[in-house]
């Protein structure tokens, strides 16, 4: 072979350019890495599904005829992703190694580590994957700077040309319906929400594989994986959420049940794996999206719009707000968060009901959708101060589309506000009643979520307001958030003191609650 091709694990693009001609001079290297599989505690969940779709790929390529080294970690042992291309292209005397542009800061780190250490041509190419070209990242961020959200998703819109009428404006006459996307779910409403549609892959090997190289890992392993691992799978759940879920996408989008443990995913896509594995492309989902709208008449536009915000609006976005503020990004903590994470997040074993919904259903699944991950898990963490490392430690674990480059900004940046607003315009904080609004489980939880003082009161609505008093220099002049503290100064001193007292000691006693 004259040239390594190297494909990571989020790297399983069938649709990408290398692989239009087939060479016998190229070898095609993909491996699983213990380093990889170790870097931060990973769902079980997790580690299985990048490791089927790994070696599902590599042998859709060999179907191709390419050339395919799969190593298992029973080949690779424990070394890094260099020191293994190293030793393979001496092994195969290879004299061009040909690597696609790497989506997180680590990875690049170690490519460059290579390039340092090899006389060998290097060669990165692109991926293929996002809408907004790399390069294009800067003229739309800029590091340390707060860029909001909407006014790059409408440069996007009319860049592809999604969703606008002929005449230049948005589609249905506005650029965003999230007004019309905040139902909450009703009785009646609740047998209606279609079952998730499940795979049932065969991961006993995988399993056995891990355990035997002393991997740990969190969460529910079980011998079937459910989540979608190839390209036909990933094809049939964009179909089933086009047909069964697409036309309620928006309207309960924010809402949460604990009422129907079946329907856990509600109306939400799960396509995020297969997106950040590259299994399936943004512009293919957005395509099929916005087809299924034209063409039924059951879809209106604040679903699809929705929709398509969140792949070409958020997805982009996040993206281009990692890469301008890497490495810088990791080491923010402006609100200056301490405290541990309680080790209920581990376990789920907390007497706050929307909790242990949303960290037992992660436990679950390797999944919560993004109102539970921001308005319960990430909303519990910003109240108590935890310290932002550990917080995207437990976010990069958990999820099964957890990568770096969309986890950080989307947990250190949105929902704990840690880069002091780049991402987010006000902290997204809630008290009970935000919760009671949007889901059931406050109907069934140990505490009160009428009341803000004594032991019984949801710890949530003294938390809130120690938060904002604690952060009123910084917030009074917010204009999104700052009218609120009218609400708190109307309150006499012995109101206050008791919400305050109640709240030290839920942060005192953080593991009790
Ligand atoms: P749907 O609700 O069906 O949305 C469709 C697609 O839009 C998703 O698959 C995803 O690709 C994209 N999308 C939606 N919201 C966002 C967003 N805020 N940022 C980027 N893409 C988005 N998403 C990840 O892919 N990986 C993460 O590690 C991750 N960490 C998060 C951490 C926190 C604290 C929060 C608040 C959100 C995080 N998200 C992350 C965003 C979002 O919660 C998930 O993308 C979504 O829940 C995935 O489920 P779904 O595919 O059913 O999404």
């Amino acid at each position: 072979y004259h040239t390594l091709r190297v494909i990571l694990g989020d790297q399983l693009n069938a649709g990408h350019s290398w692989f239009k001609q087939r060479d016998d001079g190229v070898l095609y290297l993909i491996a699983e890495l213990h380093p990889e599989a170790t870097y931060v505690k990973h769902h079980i969940q997790k580690l299985c599904a990048f490791f089927l779709a790994m070696e599902q790929f590599s042998d859709v390529l060999k179907d191709a005829n390419h050339h395919v080294r799969y190593l298992t970690l029973d080949d690779t042992e424990k070394q890094t992703l260099e020191s293994l291309i190293l030793t393979i292209s001496k092994e195969e005397n290879i004299s061009c190694i040909q690597l696609q542009r790497p989506d997180e800061h680590r990875v690049l780190m170690q490519y460059q580590t290579l390039i340092e250490h090899t006389e060998q041509k290097i060669e990165m190419v692109d991926s293929e994957h996002f809408l907004l070209p790399f390069e294009d990242i800067p003229t739309f961020f800029k590091p340390k700077h707060s860029v909001r959200m909407e006014n790059f998703y409408r440069k996007m819109r009319q860049r592809f040309n999604i969703l606008m009428d002929k005449e230049g404006q948005p589609e249905g006459g506005k650029w965003n319906y999230d007004s019309d996307n905040r139902n909450k779910l009703k009785a009646q409403d609740i047998g209606e929400i279609p079952q998730p549609l499940c795979f049932q892959y065969d991961v006993r090997h995988l399993l056995e594989r891990i355990e035997r190289h002393g991997i740990s890992s969190m969460g529910r392993a079980e011998n079937e994986l459910l989540w979608p691992v190839n390209r036909q799978g990933a094809l049939h759940l964009l179909e089933y959420f086009c047909t069964h879920l697409l036309p309620n996408f928006g309207r309960f989008q924010d809402a949460m049940t604990s009422k129907t443990p079946h329907s856990w995913s509600l109306y939400h896509s799960r396509l995020s794996f297969a997106l950040n594995s590259k299994l399936i492309s943004p512009k293919h989902v957005i395509k099929a999206a916005i087809t299924r709208y034209k063409n039924s008449n059951d879809i209106d536009i604040a679903q699809i719009e929705g929709f398509v915000r969140q792949i070409l609006g958020w997805r982009e976005y996040v993206r281009g707000m990692y890469w301008i503020n890497m490495p810088d990004y990791r080491e923010q903590n402006a609100l200056n968060a301490q405290r541990d994470l309680p080790d209920y997040f581990w376990n789920g074993d907390t007497k706050m009901h929307c909790l242990t919904s949303a960290i037992g259903q992660s436990l679950d699944y390797a999944y919560a959708h993004h109102i539970q991950r921001l308005m319960v898990t990430g909303n519990f963490c910003l109240l108590t101060d935890i310290e932002p490392n550990q917080v995207d430690e437990w976010y990069l674990g958990i999820y099964i589309d957890a990568l770096e480059w969309v986890e950080l900004p989307n947990t250190r940046g949105m929902s704990q506000f840690a880069d002091g607003g780049w991402v987010a315009s006000k902290p997204y904080i809630a008290s009970g009643s935000y919760i009671n609004k949007m889901s059931d489980y406050c109907t069934s939880c140990h505490y009160k979520v009428k009341e803000k003082t004594g032991e019984l009161s949801c710890p949530l609505n003294s938390l809130y307001w120690r938060f904002m008093v604690k952060h009123r220099e910084r917030l009074a002049k917010n204009p999104r958030i700052g009218m609120i503290y009218g609400n708190w100064d109307k309150q006499n001193d012995a109101q206050k003191h008791a919400v305050l007292e109640r709240a030290e000691w839920c942060v005192d006693n953080i593991n009790a609650l």
